[in-house]
């Protein structure tokens, strides 16, 4: 199997932050808490489009950063959340965490959505802290940070166009000067020949998989059979690019090589002379073979086009590649009689994340003492540190999850230095 692979970094937006503000009314000199809360942050949710059929896009943008919240406002307005980011992905599309390698979504059908970074939820503005015995609080929070995280996307591949002809008619160099990329190679079920397959973008950013056919079909032969991963492949291979030599470099003749290579395909027995042909007219940069094209026109008895090119000068190629990304559009798959794979891979696939450990202690060699953890982090980072109501709660909450027990224990005193992301703090008893 061949695999389309990119690394991305996704990040959700962070929430709003939460407002300290006082009502401020004619009758009422010092009104109650009015700070607004802050908007949530928005996700970026991966959604299906079964027009993509690579990963092509994400070799140039690999950054997908979500919009934050809007923060709270005064006379007790919230701010606005943000639209989620929906990025397009093809179908077949596995996420998984890069670090821990669990797989976040599976992404099958159309329109198919997951959620791969979540946006975090707006800070509380002071209207949300007011108690009888403090009715006026000065303290809001931030808002909670978007979860952000690298991850790997892998879609297998299949075959969009094949590529035939006879031998040395220059199927290899057109699929070497007009693909971009080369996929991974994965395991390869049904043989030791590798096909050549190659991903193409057409100038206009559609994209799209060309294979060499007879490749494909050699090394299903000389494999286990026509497995069930080939037939996918052919099934999917909804255009023939028939390459011919116009050159007749070896000898041939140009009309002759094109029945004989449609008598070919019909003798598989896998409906490929069904399918719509393009025919490539190469080597058009050699004597003769403007000569050679026009016999071949008034022998063509189908209606396909022909494209005059010469794949060694790269010249062409442009108009081939968009009218195949035309006709894929346009051509349905053919489906061929092989047991359906036991499906069940249409879902969305999440796993239970487990909860983050509180924080944990460790120790520098100057001898302060570090905090870490994502729930300390998060607190931390929800904190409006300009506030001292909101610095007491925060230091109620490190209180409540046991951090001043647990550094008590590790022999802290008064006076020592704390340290917790780029912030430094003492240590009092
Ligand atoms: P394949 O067997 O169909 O894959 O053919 P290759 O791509 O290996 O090409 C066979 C030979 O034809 C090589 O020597 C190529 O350099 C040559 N060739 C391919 N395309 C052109 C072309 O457009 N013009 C000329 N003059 N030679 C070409
Ligand atoms: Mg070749």
């Amino acid at each position: 199997m061949f695999v389309d692979q990119v690394k991305i970094y996704v990040k959700g937006g962070d929430g709003g932050n939460g407002m300290v503000a006082f009502r401020r009314e004619k009758y009422v000199p010092n009104g109650g808490p009015a700070g607004g809360d802050g908007g949530k942050g928005a996700s970026v949710v991966f959604e299906v489009n079964e027009g993509l059929r690579t990963l092509m896009d994400f070799r140039y943008k690999h950054h997908f950063k979500a919009d934050r919240g809007e923060h709270g406002m005064s006379k007790g307005q919230h701010g606005r959340g943000s639209k989620d980011m929906i990025v397009k992905v093809p179908p077949g599309t596995v996420v998984m965490d890069a670090e821990t390698k669990e797989v976040i979504a599976d992404l099958v059908e159309h329109g198919q959505q997951a959620v791969i970074a979540k946006g975090g939820r707006g800070g509380r503005g002071n209207t949300r802290f007011a108690t009888p015995s403090n009715p006026a609080p000065e303290i809001a929070e931030n808002g909670e940070p978007g979860q952000e995280r690298d991850v790997v996307l892998e879609l297998k591949l299949l075959a969009d166009v094949g590529l035939v002809g006879f031998p040395s008619v220059g199927k290899s160099t057109l699929l070497s000067v007009v693909s971009s990329a080369k996929p991974k190679i994965a395991e390869y079920h049904f043989t030791t020949i590798v096909p050549n397959l190659g991903m193409v973008e057409t100038e206009d950013s559609r994209s799209f998989v060309m294979a060499d056919l007879p490749g494909l079909i050699e090394g299903a032969s000389e494999g286990v059979g026509l497995g069930h991963q080939f037939l996918r492949h052919i099934e999917r291979t909804r255009v023939i690019v028939h390459v011919i030599d116009m050159a007749a470099t070896e000898g041939r003749d140009p009309y002759e090589d094109y029945l004989t290579i449609n008598r070919e395909l019909k003798e598989y027995n896998l409906r490929l002379t069904e399918r719509p042909q393009i025919i490539v007219a190469n080597k058009m940069d050699m004597p003769d073979a403007e000569e050679n094209l026009q016999k071949f026109k008034e022998q063509l008895e189908e209606d396909y086009p022909i494209f005059p090119i010469s794949a060694l000068s790269r010249k062409g190629l442009r108009e081939l590649l968009f009218a195949v990304a035309d006709k894929i559009e346009e051509t349905p798959e053919f489906p061929l009689d092989h047991e359906e794979e036991d499906t069940g891979i249409h879902r969305v696939l999440y796993k239970h994340e487990a909860d983050p450990e509180n924080f944990t202690i460790t120790r520098e060699s100057d001898g302060s003492y570090v905090l870490s953890g994502e729930k300390l982090e998060r607190l931390f980072k929800m904190t409006d540190f300009s506030r001292e109501e909101s610095v007491r709660r925060f230091a109620r909450q490190l209180r409540g999850l046991g951090v001043d027990d647990a550094l008590r224990q590790r022999g802290a005193k008064d006076g020592d230095i704390v340290k917790l992301l780029e912030f430094e703090f003492e240590f009092i008893e």
